[in-house]
């Protein structure tokens, strides 16, 4: 009976509270542990395996020690993979610590890259381009993010239905349709955004779950726009992201209260109010920020029954008409000729690809693509698909209002594709969580992941669902795709950074 109980236990383990709790997961493995090897001990051993030599008893402590070896020798990419996907396999992350160390040994830098793969504090700060888009004088940027919105929400036709006004608005705008996130979680998206580092160069403070850099002191963008007189203001549901925390340089910070239950502040909410702040602007150049948490999972903000997509579309069309009503009260107040709209998302959202469901957890594909769109006077609508990163936006919007962008700042300004132009971008699209680097390079994507001892490296262009892992087949190769992106983070890392617990 407690082999049974603690066969399921274990069992239990490993399918359910996928992708969280991991201190749960130990838990319940060390009982289950427990359990087995209690009613081991009580075991009978029938016939003739009841009499075997008192020599026999020593073959358990013999067989561990035999296996202890495996700590050290390091399995394959594949295995180390699928073992760090189970969730019950609890020895995985300290054997991937302590056990699987990785080194690629020195990165071979291709010479377009190099000026990303150094220190960039004392280099020149980036002119604005020239000539402008419009006149930043009386410029009105309005930042819309919306949590949760994958990239491929637009590639399907059938959306169009539920997401009607965001559907058209990209029509009218530059759609940079391969645009990645520096990671696949809120505060840590938004930050690379403000700051221009990934989540090494930060110091973050808080826990897993309350995740800030409230305590970094390196210089966030809109405190340049500040000193160049650009009025901003942030409607926020999400206090991390709020004029307390990485908002501080913004003139105006409005809270957006969550109504009846819901764990944020919904679009319902956030656009009427901004709405109302844009209508008040008179002359002089604005920028309005809100980050839409709707579509944040449970998936309950408008419908609590029906699958899990059908309520996540449902929130997509609620954030849809609040887009909509923006688009129109632009319109209404006269304000279409030097007002421009971006559209971006956070990160995009799991629905069971790579064994994963919501976000944060990984840097594949399905997370880290997401729309950006910007629309506005002086743009010519269309499709750009030159790699972009949302680690651009920050020098785009100094770009836009004609401040130069500081060196450090690892992205570069789109501006110029806004103009029409089709610039060659060289700067690294990156993306880190903790404990996962990643880079985007051509159609390679390398993903060194310390914290579960897998190296993952694949082809996007044969292979876009990153299906078919071709770290332990590259050689050399291979070796050195993995270096480069110790390399770019190791230089970028922030000697303040430390993991959060
Ligand atoms: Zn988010």
């Amino acid at each position: 009976m407690p082999f049974l109980l603690g066969l399921s236990l274990q069992l239990a383990n490993n399918v359910l509270l996928s992708a969280d709790y991991r201190g749960l997961h130990i838990f319940a493995a060390l009982n289950a542990a427990s359990l087995i090897a209690a009613a081991l001990g009580e075991l009978k051993l029938p016939g003739v395996l009841g009499r075997l030599p008192r020599a026999t008893r020593f073959a358990p402590p013999f067989v561990l020690l035999a296996s202890a070896p495996a700590v050290f020798i390091q399995p394959s990419n594949l295995v180390r993979q699928q073992l760090s996907r189970v969730e019950g396999a609890v020895l995985v992350p300290p054997l991937a610590r302590f056990g699987w160390g990785v080194s690629h040994g020195t990165a071979k830098v291709p010479p377009e890259l190099q000026p990303w793969f150094e220190n960039r504090d004392n280099l020149d700060p980036i002119a604005p381009s020239k000539p402008p888009v419009v006149s930043a004088k009386d410029l009105i940027v309005i930042m819309i993010g919306v949590d949760s919105m994958r990239a491929d929400l637009f590639d399907k036709p059938a959306n169009q239905k539920h997401m009607p006004r965001l559907f058209e608005l990209r029509e009218r705008s530059v759609d940079f349709a391969l645009t990645r996130s520096p990671g696949a979680r809120t505060i840590t998206t938004w930050s690379a955004i403000f700051t221009g580092r990934y989540y090494s160069g930060l110091q973050w403070s808080g826990d897993g779950n309350h995740l800030s850099i409230k305590a970094d002191k390196q210089l966030r963008f809109p405190a340049l726009l500040g000193k160049a007189g650009v009025t901003m203001a942030t409607f926020t549901a999400y206090g991390a992201l709020d004029k307390k925390a990485l908002a501080k340089d913004f003139n105006e910070g409005t809270k957006v209260p969550p109504r009846d239950g819901q764990q944020f502040g919904l679009s319902t909410e956030a656009m009427p109010m901004l709405i109302e702040r844009l209508a008040k602007h008179d002359d002089g150049p604005l920028l309005l920020w809100t980050h839409l948490m709707d579509a944040h999972y449970p998936y309950d903000s408008v419908k609590t029954s029906g699958g899990v997509k059908e309520r996540f579309m449902a929130e997509m069309g609620q954030v849809d008409a609040a887009i909509g009503a923006l688009d129109d009260a632009i319109e209404a107040n006269g304000l279409r000729d030097r007002t421009m709209v971006i559209v971006v998302a956070d990160h995009g959202e799991g629905f069971g690809e790579h064994g994963t469901k919501y976000h944060t957890m990984n840097v594949y594909e399905e997370l880290i693509r997401v729309p950006l769109f910007i629309s506005g006077p002086g743009i010519k609508p269309r499709r750009v698909t030159e790699p972009t990163t949302l680690v651009d936006l920050g020098p785009t919007l100094l770009d836009l209002y004609g401040v130069p962008t500081p060196s450090r700042f690892l992205g570069q300004s789109l501006v110029p594709f806004l103009r029409g132009e089709n610039p060659k971008l060289t700067r690294p699209i990156a993306a880190e969580r903790q404990g996962t680097r990643s880079l985007v390079l051509g159609e390679t994507k390398v993903i060194v992941d310390t914290a579960r001892g897998r190296e993952e490296i694949y082809d996007l262009a044969a292979d876009p669902e990153e299906a078919v892992n071709l770290a332990d087949s590259l050689g050399a190769e291979g070796q050195n795709l993995l270096a480069l992106v110790e390399l770019f983070f190791d230089t970028h890392q922030s000697p303040l950074y430390r993991p959060v617990p």
